[in-house]
């Protein structure tokens, strides 16, 4: 599956670039005490292993900086760090990484006389002095407290936009242009919706997705694919981070969901019904799980995708899952759509249930269904 990608700015971070046709980069974080310097350096060698184009280090103050510094000796590895509330600490972490990050909603807590456009100036100057990209990164759960304060409380999208499409125009106004943004939440649905709605006003600007507090697998590796496979399968998202609670050996699982969930997207393996914008026909299979009932379903999967070559030019999305857990919601959004019990395929057109078939026959069903539709479509013209 080709998927069109944003026409974003291209921005480097250390070794690798983000943006326009980079492939999208794969992020972790150390999740060990920074100031324990050989594990923090041996989390960062196994996120490397893992395929983590850059590894984000934890730094608080300024022992853990002191830390930052003879990390750096020890890895080449793409680093960032996260101002967090103190951002006087760029002046310290710059020279040892290679993307700062910092959030809008944090630049209050101090200096609070001093306006968020001069605190910003300097993190800039600190950035281009030490040849560092910059992340604006908007959290739902921190965002700034005068744009929440100018809309309604229900709603926690349009403060997001506005403070990050604001802090953009800060550093364009400085000219510089080295800086993804970050628009994350808890809900998968809002992080959609926050992404979807900045990336059309700003489709230039290079986003970094991710889902906070996603939680344990496969529960949080869940709620992150549902957001990336909407958004990366419109072209949104030049970098990705998968938040997952594991424990700290396990942190490498965070950049494996992360690549999985790329190549399944990319090979139309997905659990929610994506349009890839695409004109022709779009087949989308889930990637299985432990709740598949019936082992057929991974042969029916790729059955119908034999089954439907010869409609390759039809404007149809055929879905194809594999249990009854998602299957029933996830279908509805299909031209077609099929979900596995241990006994039976159920068949869906436009949401409508049409019946359950054994194994054997639900091809036939299928491709009954699929002349039909072709017809409609041919007549339309
Ligand atoms: S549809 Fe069912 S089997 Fe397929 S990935 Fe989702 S939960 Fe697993």
């Amino acid at each position: 599956m080709q998927i069109k990608r944003n026409p974003t700015r291209s921005v480097t971070i250390g070794k690798i670039q983000i943006g326009q046709d980079h492939a999208i980069a794969v992020q972790s974080m150390t999740a060990t005490k920074t100031q324990d310097i050989d594990a923090t350096v041996a989390q960062t060698h196994a996120l490397e292993e893992a395929g983590a184009d850059v590894v984000r280090i934890a730094v608080d103050n300024l022992n853990d900086a002191e830390a930052l510094k003879e990390i750096r000796n020890q890895t080449s590895a793409n680093l960032s760090v996260d101002l967090q509330e103190n951002y006087r600490l760029a002046e310290v972490v710059a020279p040892f990484v290679d993307k700062i990050r910092y959030n809008p909603g944090h630049l209050y807590h101090h200096e609070r006389e001093k306006p968020w456009q001069e605190k910003v100036s300097y993190i800039v100057g600190i950035a281009q002095d030490n040849d560092c990209a910059i992340r604006i990164g908007v959290n739902c759960g921190s965002v700034d407290p005068e744009k929440a304060a100018k809309f309604d409380a229900e709603d926690s999208i349009a403060p997001m936009i506005e403070s990050a499409i604001e802090h953009c125009d800060q550093l364009e106004s400085l000219d510089f242009q080295r800086f993804c943004v970050s628009l994350k939440d808890s809900d998968p649905q809002k992080v959609i919706e926050v992404n979807r709605r900045f990336a059309e006003l700003r489709p230039q600007i290079p986003l970094h997705l991710g889902v906070t507090e996603a939680g344990m697998p496969p529960d949080g590796i869940i709620k992150t694919r549902i957001a990336f496979e909407q958004l990366i399968s419109q072209g949104i998202g030049d970098t990705i981070r998968v938040s997952l609670t594991v424990p700290n050996p396990q942190k490498p699982e965070e950049i494996e969901a992360g690549r999985g969930i790329l190549s399944d997207i990319a090979a139309g393996r997905v659990r929610s019904v994506v349009d890839y914008g695409l004109d022709t026909l779009n087949i989308i299979s889930c990637p299985s799980c432990s709740r598949v009932e019936n082992e057929a379903f991974v042969e029916l999967a790729q059955q119908v995708k034999e089954m439907t070559r010869y409609a390759k030019d039809y404007h149809i999305t055929i879905a194809v899952m594999g249990c009854r857990v998602n299957g029933p919601g996830e279908t509805d959004d299909a031209d077609l759509g099929l979900w596995c019990g241990p006994n039976y395929v159920n068949l869906k057109r436009s949401g409508e249930a049409l019946g359950a078939f054994p194994y054997d026959e639900i091809l036939g069903k299928l491709k009954f269904e699929l002349d039909a539709l072709i017809d409609t479509q041919n007549a339309a013209g």
